[in-house]
């Protein structure tokens, strides 16, 4: 008869797997660790009251030090913020990142790993799952234990609760716009220590197939449509590019972001940086302004979050009116210059 027992090293085991320790993937722009990924650390902060946080964060150059000194004050449960300076990092680039995310883990053994659920995490995180052999969980908009988590489904329809029971890490990435930062005040800023990866056995195969050609980028004053707290949002109904800027001249009006839903992407009025909704960004500003927007469930899946939401639409049935607080059935040609008219010049 064999007499189960606990050996040090499973009573070891058990207590690596209680205990939270959290590596948050992050991204950095012009010396600044970008909304998101803060998101990201303030989720994390949410898993357990004595998580341990760390940031990793990667690049070359001057900026990435002052991320690095950015990243150590962003939130107060930040630990210790790793950095890992190399040209194979300039770009954030999907293979170097899941290779670099695999050495530091194997060196952290951390219980989880979180990244922002936009383009940077969901190319990245899924890579270092496999290399980990974990099953990522994707888009996660609440945290309800350090292993249980809500995440939408069916475009937003219904919200599915998962349970993680697999090995250690659990990798997440999370709806930025489900984890608002609180402001932080001087006297809580942490106090985190700032160190460098060792990336002396990274070795050069660590650079993969992929590679970095160029970035276009539009030079705008409007703030990012992931984080704006207005968005005004173009539909099919614009008929046009040349229309659609009645939509950019609102937003600019009230310091917005402009959106788009896919048909007036896929008619070439705006590019598809600007689609909102399944396929596209999520968003969840104070204030959401549709015109000549139906309300498919694949747009309502990036906005219905949204605290107040106004439609204008000249069907009176049309299905955004089922989401929104305020509508208007009427013409868009009639209404947006009347608004345009009326509101007091910026
Ligand atoms: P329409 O559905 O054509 O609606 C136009 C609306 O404008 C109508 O309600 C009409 O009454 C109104 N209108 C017309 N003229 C006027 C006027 N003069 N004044 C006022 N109102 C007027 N869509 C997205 O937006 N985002 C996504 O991420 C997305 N992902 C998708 C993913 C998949 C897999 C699929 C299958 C579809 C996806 N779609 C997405 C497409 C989606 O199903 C809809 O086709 C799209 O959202 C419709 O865009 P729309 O509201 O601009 O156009």
């Amino acid at each position: 008869r064999t007499v189960p027992f606990l050996t040090s090293q499973s009573l070891f085991l058990s207590s690596i797997s209680r205990s939270v320790s959290t590596l948050v993937l992050a991204e950095h722009e012009g010396g600044s660790i970008k909304a998101p990924s803060v998101s990201a650390v303030a989720a994390a902060s949410s898993l357990s009251k004595d998580n341990s946080i760390s940031v990793l964060l990667a690049g070359s150059g001057p900026s990435l030090q002052e991320a690095a000194a950015h990243a150590a004050s962003c939130h107060p449960s930040v630990s210790q913020v790793l950095v890992a300076d190399s040209d194979k990092f300039s770009h954030p680039l999907a293979e170097p990142w899941a290779k670099l995310v695999h050495l530091v883990q194997q060196k952290g053994g951390y219980s989880h790993i979180i990244a922002p659920s936009g383009s940077f995490g969901k190319n990245i995180l899924p890579r270092a799952a496999a290399l980990l052999d974990v099953s990522p969980i994707t888009d996660i908009i609440e945290i309800s234990e350090s292993n249980l988590f809500v995440r939408p489904i069916y475009a937003g329809n219904a919200l599915c609760t998962v349970r993680y029971a697999g090995a250690n890490p659990c990798m997440l990435t999370i709806r930025s716009t489900s984890f608002p930062v609180p402001p932080i005040s001087a006297d809580s800023k942490s106090e985190a220590s700032i160190s460098q990866v060792d990336l002396s056995t990274f070795g050069e195969d660590a650079v993969g197939k992929s590679r970095y050609v160029k970035l276009t980028s539009q030079e705008t004053e409007r703030p990012d449509l992931g984080n704006a707290r207005v968005v005004v949002t173009g539909g099919r109904a614009l008929k046009s590019a040349e229309n659609f800027k009645m939509i950019e001249k609102l937003a600019e009006k009230l310091g917005a972001a402009v959106g788009a839903t896919r048909a007036a992407v896929d008619a070439g009025f705006v590019p598809n940086d600007l689609q909102v909704g399944q396929t596209g960004k999520i968003v969840a500003p104070e204030l959401y302004m549709a015109f000549g927007v139906s309300g498919a469930i694949q747009h309502l899946a990036g906005m219905r979050d949204s605290k107040v939401i106004v439609a204008v639409n000249k069907d009176a049935d049309a299905p955004i009116f089922q989401v929104a607080d305020y509508g208007l059935v009427g013409d868009l040609f009639e209404v947006i210059p009347e608004l345009l008219e009326k509101m007091p010049e910026k």
